[in-house]
C-alpha cells in the first residue's frame, strides 16, 4: 500500500528536534504572540522576498484578513479562481464582498489572465491569485492587469511556499500574500497555522492589528478584529521544519520528474512546469478522461490517490448562486479539470521505488482500463 501522502515519516525523521522546540516553548510559559511566532515570521517573509510576515491562525483566515486589510467589503468584487481549495473564494464572502470566478489555464490550473480581464468591472477591488498544486501562476500579466485596472493583487500562495517566477519568489508580486502551514501543506504546522506576508508597511501594521482584536495597544480596540494568532507551539515547530523546506522542494522537483520519465507516452496529461516558473509539486496531479476507473483500479494496486478538486468552486452548493461567470459555460476549463484530475501519491519522503511501483500500477491500471 503507498499512500497519497504520509506525515509520519516526515514527524520520526525529525522527531527530537521537534520535540526540543516543544520543550523550549513549554519552559518559556509564552504561548501567544512570542519570539518564536516574530522568528518565525522574519524568516518566512525573507523567503518570500519581502519585510513583513504576520502569523495568523489559518490560511484561511490569512485571506480574510488581507481583503479586510485592503478594505475590501459590501458592493466590491473580488476576481478570483474558479478552480482551487474552496478558501480562496470563501475568504472573500467572509469579507463581505462579492467572489467573481475566472477560468483557469488548462495547462497550469492557474488563473487565465485573459479569463481575469474579461471578469472585471467597475466594482472590482482586487485579483486573488492561486498558485495551484504549486505552479506560480502566470504574474507578469496579472500584475500589468491589476495595475493598469487600479486593483489589489493576493496572491494565495498556499501550495507554493519556496516557488518562484522569473527568478523571484511567489509572495513579492502581490500587495499581499496569503500561506497555510496546514499539516499537508508543503511547510505544515502540526495544527493549523497561516500567514500573511507584504512588502507594504500599512498593510502589515493593518493586518497585525486585525488579527488580535483590532488592538495593537493592549486594551485598546481601534476597530473590529479577530482572535486569529499564530501560536508560539506551531511557530516553533515550523521553525524546525523551515530548515527542511529546500530539501523537501529539492526532493518533490526529483520525485516529479521521475514520475513524469515513467508516465511519458500514456494517455495522461502530465502536469507542466511552464516558463517563467518554478513548481514546488504540492500535488502531482494527471489528467485523464478516465479518472473514475483509473482511481478505482489503483486502489486495487493498493495505491492511494486524491482529488483536489471533485467540483469547481462555482459548482458548490454555497456559490450556486450570487457569482458571477459562474456557469459551466463560462469557466470550461475549470468544470473539466474538476471531471479529469487525480494527484498520485507526493510528499518528500517518498522512496524511488516506490515511485516506480506506483507509475507500474499506472501502467497496469491504464490497460485494464482501456
Ligand atoms: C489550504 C488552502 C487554503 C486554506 O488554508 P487553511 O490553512 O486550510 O485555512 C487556501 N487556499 C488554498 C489554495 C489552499 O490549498
Amino acid at each position: 500500500m503507498i499512500p497519497q501522502i504520509d506525515l509520519t515519516r516526515q514527524h520520526a525523521a525529525l522527531r527530537a528536534e521537534l520535540l526540543a522546540a516543544a520543550e523550549r516553548v513549554l519552559a518559556s510559559g509564552r504561548f501567544i504572540l512570542g519570539p518564536e511566532g516574530k522568528a518565525l515570521e522574519a524568516e518566512v517573509a525573507a523567503l518570500c522576498g519581502v519585510r513583513h510576515g504576520i502569523g495568523v491562525a489559518s490560511g484561511t483566515d490569512a485571506l480574510h484578513l488581507s481583503l479586510r486589510a485592503l478594505d475590501v467589503g459590501p458592493g466590491d468584487e473580488v476576481v478570483t479562481s474558479a478552480f482551487s481549495f474552496v478558501a480562496s473564494a470563501s475568504a472573500v464572502l467572509h469579507a463581505g464582498a462579492r467572489p467573481v470566478f475566472a477560468d483557469i489555464d488548462a495547462e497550469t490550473f492557474a488563473l487565465d489572465p485573459a479569463q481575469v480581464e474579461r471578469a472585471i468591472t467597475p466594482r472590482t477591488r482586487a485579483v486573488i491569485a492561486v498558485h495551484l498544486y504549486g505552479h506560480p501562476a502566470d504574474m507578469d500579466p496579472l500584475v500589468a492587469i491589476a495595475r493598469r485596472r487600479g486593483l489589489a493583487v493576493v496572491e494565495d500562495a498556499a501550495q507554493a511556499i519556496g516557488a518562484a517566477y522569473a527568478g523571484r519568489p511567489v509572495g513579492s508580486f502581490g500587495d499581499l500574500t496569503c500561506l497555510s502551514f496546514y499539516p499537508t501543506k508543503n511547510l505544515g504546522a502540526c495544527g493549523d497555522a497561516g500567514m500573511v506576508v507584504t512588502d507594504r508597511e500599512e498593510l502589515a501594521e493593518r493586518v497585525r492589528r486585525l488579527r488580535d482584536h483590532g488592538s495593537r495597544e493592549k486594551y485598546q480596540h481601534a476597530e473590529l478584529g479577530y482572535s486569529s494568532r499564530l501560536d508560539e507551539l506551531q511557530a516553533a515547530l515550523l521553525r524546525v521544519k523551515l530548515h527542511h523546506l529546500p530539501g523537501w522542494t529539492a526532493a518533490r522537483r526529483r520525485l516529479a520528474a521521475r514520475y513524469s520519465t515513467l508516465l511519458a507516452g500514456l494517455p495522461l496529461a502530465l502536469p507542466r512546469e511552464r516558463p517563467p516558473a518554478l513548481h514546488v509539486y504540492h500535488h502531482y496531479t494527471v489528467r485523464s478522461p478516465k479518472r473514475d476507473a483509473l482511481a478505482k483500479a489503483l486502489a486495487e494496486l493498493g495505491i492511494g490517490t486524491a482529488l483536489h478538486y471533485p467540483l469547481p468552486i462555482p459548482g458548490q452548493p454555497l456559490f450556486r448562486s450570487g457569482g458571477a461567470l459562474a456557469t459551466e459555460a463560462e469557466c470550461p476549463h475549470a468544470w473539466q479539470a474538476s471531471r479529469e484530475v487525480l494527484s498520485l501519491p507526493c510528499f518528500p519522503e517518498l522512496t524511488d521505488a516506490e515511485i516506480d511501483a506506483v507509475a507500474h500500477a499506472i501502467h497496469l491500471a491504464m490497460n485494464r482500463i482501456g
